[in-house]
């Protein structure tokens, strides 16, 4: 990892904690057109509310912090909102996966030496 990797790092997790810090969670998630995706981000009083656009992999907030191109906790924290999502998604594919493993095993007939097919031999 480059130093410049630890630092982004380090940014991403300290803006994370500033958001927790505040009780910040998703209200909504809003489909727009095409690819946008908008997120209602709210503080924990419900006080301030912010809109975190993505199109793509890019984020884009209406905050102030983002308007002086200040890394937000709020883009922080849908970047985690998403990674556990997607972290969720790929383990609900694997216990699909091991699921159907588990069934293909449990309903496998004995196959006999001389009853497998010629290919196999
Ligand atoms: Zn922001």
């Amino acid at each position: 990892m480059t130093a410049q990797e630890i630092k982004h790092i380090t940014k991403f997790q300290a803006a994370l904690d500033r958001a927790y810090a505040d009780g910040y969670h998703v209200t909504a998630i809003i489909k727009k057109q095409g690819q946008h995706v908008a997120y209602l981000l709210e503080n924990r009083d419900g006080s301030k509310l912010h809109i975190i656009t993505r199109a793509g992999l890019n984020l884009t907030c209406d905050c102030e912090a983002a308007d002086h191109h200040t890394y937000c906790m709020h883009r922080a924290y849908v970047t985690n909102f998403l990674m556990q999502r997607a972290d969720a998604a790929k383990r609900d594919a694997e216990r699909v996966q091991e699921a159907e493993a588990q069934f293909i095993r449990d309903t496998a007939l004995p196959i006999q030496a001389n009853q497998a097919p010629h290919i196999y031999r």
